[in-house]
């Protein structure tokens, strides 16, 4: 498991923890109660009072946070395609109400992604 550094912009804070690959994550600041920012790769972490090394970070956030958005929406579409062409066959071919579980399951999952691609 692969463990990424999250940052508060606002409250020039830092944290590890475990990644979440651009996703929305839980993960708070503990000053503010902010979502945190998952760098993409190792990065410095400036003093508090480095006022450049913080101004830095906050210009890679404001330049990736409609990036990430963009991904994670293709992402999120491509994953209720295949969902969405899985069940059209599993419902297509249900003798006897035999898919019905396995398509309950696929259902279940499109809407997990609904819910974190889409919300
Ligand atoms: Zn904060």
């Amino acid at each position: 498991m692969s463990s990424r550094t999250y940052i508060c912009t606002a409250c020039r804070t830092a944290r590890r923890a475990e990644a979440w690959h651009g996703m929305p994550s839980p993960l708070r600041c503990s000053l503010c109660r902010g979502s945190l920012w998952e760098l993409s790769r190792k990065w410095r972490i400036p003093a508090k009072t480095n006022d450049k090394g913080w101004s830095e970070l906050e210009q890679i956030v404001a330049e990736e946070t409609p990036l990430r958005a963009t991904l994670l929406r293709e992402r999120g579409h491509r994953l209720l395609r295949q969902l969405d062409d899985k069940l059209g066959k599993l419902r297509v071919q249900n003798p006897k109400g035999r898919n019905d579980a396995r398509i309950a399951v696929l259902q279940s999952q499109r809407d997990k992604v609904l819910a974190e691609y889409f919300m």
